[in-house]
């Protein structure tokens, strides 16, 4: 996608104090783009998004709409429009007045105000027939898309959603996030999306950015933020994973506890001396007999996890700990405590800076 910018972050920042909360992003947010930010708590995430939704001034920095600065526009004059965990709908009333909230203070006719409200009520998946309906008597899912629906009835340029489905349950959380999707192709409108919840981010986005202390260290499609991490802190909030220290000697890569080691260099770190391997779970495997790995190492297997439709195992070898995983049906049938051999080929490895 190269579509043109939207909004435009150059070194904004924000204070409180002497701390800073968000600390210098460059960002273009492109027209039509479902974009995430992920991050740990504390990250700057909240900050950011009030930002760009007008409830806070950046510090510094400049933030542009379709290249007009719009630092100090309110966020009642910014074509956007946030949809948070906790709702704010207005629960005296019916899930139409609701959505029609917005159309009814632009002064829209009642008629006009119904039909578009039935034709949300289409695009969220609602039934029809919740028009007349208390938002009290529908559940914590249906009451999502009402909000998403009161959203859009606002005709906003683009949506901003701070964590909409934290409160949902697990299964709800994963129809949800399907729907968003969907819906966001459906409206083609911009939506930029925060979360902890780096499978929500996965399913979604377009893009994703990764925030860590203030910064974004990464932004690209969640393909390539999870096959070629740029830092180790990216890797490592992209999903468990082993992670393996290597040192270059003599022209001889080798990790503590476990010995030489065959590494692939992305070219950025050819001259490297010392790096982080990082081994995905699903990509170790057991390498019996004769098989073959580049990395080769013998240890046990003590313990095992179901994950759903994978299991997990913890294996010791080399004095550390790995996880490996398969998906159930190729389950590893050895007992728990047997010998194994583990493995990955160099290609499947992650090879990132060590700091
Ligand atoms: P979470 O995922 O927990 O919501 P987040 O990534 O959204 O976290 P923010 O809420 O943006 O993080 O907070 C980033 C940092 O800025 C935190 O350390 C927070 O305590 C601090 N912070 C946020 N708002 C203020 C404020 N109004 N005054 C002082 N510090 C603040």
């Amino acid at each position: 996608m190269d579509a043109k910018p939207i909004l435009q972050l150059v070194g904004v920042r924000k204070t409180f104090g002497s701390f800073a909360a968000v600390d210098g992003i460059d960002l273009d947010i492109r027209e039509g783009e479902f974009l995430t930010i992920v991050g740990p708590s504390g990250s700057g995430k909240t900050t950011l998004l009030r930002m760009l939704a007008g409830m806070e001034a950046p510090s510094e920095g400049v933030l542009s709409l379709r290249g007009v600065r719009i630092n100090d526009t309110p966020s009642s004059e910014r074509p956007t429009c946030l949809v948070f965990q906790s709702l704010a709908l207005f629960p005296h009333m019916t899930v139409g007045a609701n959505i029609e909230f917005p159309l009814k203070a632009k002064g829209v006719a009642a008629a006009a105000r119904r039909e578009r409200a039935l034709a949300l009520l289409d695009l969220v998946r609602l039934p029809r027939s919740y028009y007349g309906k208390n938002v009290m008597q529908c559940s914590g899912g249906e009451r999502q898309r009402v909000a998403i629906a009161r959203a859009l009835a606002h005709d906003p340029e683009i949506l901003f959603f701070d964590e909409p489905l934290s409160a949902l349950d697990y299964k709800l959380r994963k129809v949800m996030e399907k729907e968003l999707k969907d819906l966001h192709r459906a409206s083609g409108k911009t939506f930029v999306y925060i979360t902890h919840s780096l499978e929500e981010a996965m399913v979604m986005s377009d893009r994703i950015g990764v925030m860590q202390s203030g910064r974004l260290v990464q932004v690209g499609a969640p393909e390539e933020i999870y096959s070629r991490p740029a830092t180790r802190f990216v890797s490592e909030f992209m999903g468990e994973v082993n992670v393996i220290e290597a040192r270059r000697a003599g022209g001889v890569w080798r990790a503590e506890g476990i010995g030489e080691l065959a590494i692939t260099l992305p070219p950025e770190l050819e001259a490297a001396d010392a790096v982080a391997v990082v081994v995905r779970p699903e990509f170790l495997r057991f390498v019996e007999g004769t098989g073959d790995a580049d990395n080769r190492l013998s240890g046990e297997v003590f313990n095992e996890y179901a994950l759903g439709s994978r299991i997990q195992y913890q294996v010791r070898a080399g004095a550390r700990t790995f996880l490996l995983e398969l998906s159930r049906a190729k389950a590893w049938r050895g007992e728990p405590g047997a010998p194994a051999v583990i493995g990955w080929d160099a290609r499947d490895a992650i090879v990132v800076p060590l700091a």
